[in-house]
């Protein structure tokens, strides 16, 4: 069996006043002081505060941040998405399965009969919308999984996908291709 090798720690000898922890805990205090007067500060400004009565008030989140997807139309009402697989290919979670179907028409080869995401497994990461050569898929909705007695809805299918928009945004894509 091979030395294991040994590394001495030195603690260095604590003063009077960090064994006695007064200032330590006169600085806890004053943290936890400082909390309390600016939230008391913050409700009679009339914010809600540090808590929020959620579902019933979500708290407002930053455009950055990634919510439930949404499917973008052609502007013939049909889905933009051409069923290639990247963004299922791309996807940590495994969590989209596409059904393909052709067109029969120009230009245009695929389309999806089914596209379902369970949003349970799914991690928010964002790789679908990146792989997406076609600007078919975006995840600018706000919105999250919902709790509730009954749960959340766990697949998210290819019609809740195509009307998953917010009011006054364009569920048009611009993209070319
Ligand atoms: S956000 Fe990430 S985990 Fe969720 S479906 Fe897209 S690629 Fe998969
Ligand atoms: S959403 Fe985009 S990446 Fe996914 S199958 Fe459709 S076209 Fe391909």
């Amino acid at each position: 069996m091979a030395d294991a090798e040994t590394t001495m720690v030195k603690y260095s000898k604590k003063s009077l006043w960090e064994r006695i922890y007064i200032l330590e805990i006169a600085r806890g205090l004053a943290i936890t002081i400082s909390h309390f007067i600016n939230n008391i500060a913050e409700l009679r400004r009339g914010k809600v505060g540090m808590t929020y009565q959620y579902p019933e008030i979500p708290k407002p989140i930053d455009s950055v941040w990634k919510g439930e997807h949404r499917l973008m139309h052609r502007p013939d009402g049909t889905p933009r998405c051409v069923a290639c697989n990247c963004c299922a290919t791309a996807c940590p979670a495994d969590c989209i399965h596409i059904v393909a179907e052709d067109t029969g028409r120009d230009g245009v080869e695929k389309y999806p009969i089914a596209f379902d995401i369970d949003i349970l497994q799914c991690v928010f990461c964002g790789m679908c919308v990146e792989a997406c050569p076609c600007d078919a898929i975006r995840m600018d909705t706000g919105k999250f999984p919902e709790a509730g007695y009954e749960g959340p809805v766990r697949i998210l299918d290819i019609d809740y996908l195509m009307n998953n928009h917010p009011e006054g945004v364009n569920k048009i894509s611009e993209a070319i291709y």
